[in-house]
């Protein structure tokens, strides 16, 4: 590879809604399939989330690669059911000639390999996870910091219920933080109410106004920062503690961890492409008021960001 080659990143987004896919007309534009982004970098090939949206990467992985193998390993933040439904049908997992490591933390009650294993199980789907012939290998995250090739990656619980990792990619063209599912803590202990519960103990919260301190560390200078941004601030007030971002929350942590570019991500699946751009709107007036110049545009399937 040459230098040029070396030192460039592409980001694509395959798959940018929360929840579930929403196709349809009034979504055309942003998209409607689950969470998915690829990251090129350093020759590795990082694939964050399985939503249904790595559907569309595997026809295209395929397409590129024809009989050649293709190695790649995949970041699973957590196993909410939109990060991982796209697994079954991801085509590189059924030849045997390909390499997928699948990397990820362990649910509360429930081992990751086995979580992922069970939504494949009879009856939920005809093939099973041990079936396939491609060469996957799971590996179960116990540390916070660990290498993919030359790539360094490390890792952060966020505030969503049940276990969910947020994962900072250093490339060598900079780095891209990804996370998808995350409520940024802003001093209300409320935000916290059940997460002790639901995380049966694996992870000791601090206080909320500790944790965004920790946060807004963990996502210093970030190059591309990937954010869930599901809710307008005024849906927000009904959702406190559902594990989300709104947009005045989103803002206010990307400016306080100087984020050159921040990304709206995790469309919640009753917001129409209009919507979506008056959400990019209302976060473009309240960056200008906060004095930082952080470019921020909502997170479209299809679309290619390139980092040098
Ligand atoms: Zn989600
Ligand atoms: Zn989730």
């Amino acid at each position: 590879m040459s230098d040029s080659l070396a030192s460039t990143a592409r980001i694509k987004f395959w798959g940018v809604r929360g929840s579930i896919p929403t196709p349809g007309p009034t979504t055309v534009r942003y998209g409607g399939n689950t969470s998915c982004v690829e990251i090129r970098a350093d020759g590795e090939i990082i694939v964050l989330d399985a939503g249904s949206g790595i559907r569309l990467l595997g026809q295209s992985l395929q397409h590129e690669f024809g009989s050649e193998p293709i190695k790649l390993a995949l970041l699973i933040t957590h196993t909410h059911w939109d990060h991982i439904q796209g697994l079954p049908f991801f085509l590189p997992a059924y030849s045997h000639k390909n390499q997928i490591r699948v990397f990820g933390y362990d649910g509360t009650r429930t081992r990751l390999g086995e979580i992922l294993a069970d939504q494949m199980a009879t009856p939920f789907f005809p093939v099973s996870l041990s079936a396939l012939p491609g060469k996957i290998a799971i590996e179960e995250l116990k540390e916070m910091e660990f290498e993919i090739g030359r790539v360094r990656v490390r890792s952060k619980f966020l505030n969503h219920p049940g276990v969910c990792a947020g994962y900072r990619v250093y490339t060598s063209a900079g780095s891209v933080a990804f996370l998808p599912d995350n409520e940024p803590f802003e001093q209300l202990e409320q935000q916290m109410r059940n997460r002790g519960i639901e995380n049966n103990g694996v992870r000791q919260f601090k206080s909320a106004r500790d944790e965004r301190t920790d946060l807004a560390e963990f996502l210093r200078d970030t190059d591309v920062l990937i954010l869930d941004a599901q809710y307008t601030d005024e849906e927000y007030q009904a959702h406190v503690g559902w594990g989300h971002g709104s947009i005045s929350s989103v803002v206010s942590l990307a400016a306080e961890a100087d984020a050159k570019r921040l990304i709206l991500f995790h469309h919640d699946p009753n917001h129409d492409d209009a919507m979506v751009d008056r959400m990019v709107e209302k976060a473009r007036m309240q960056l200008a008021q906060s004095g930082k110049s952080i470019t921020v545009e909502a997170a479209q399937e299809g679309s290619e960001l390139i980092l040098r």
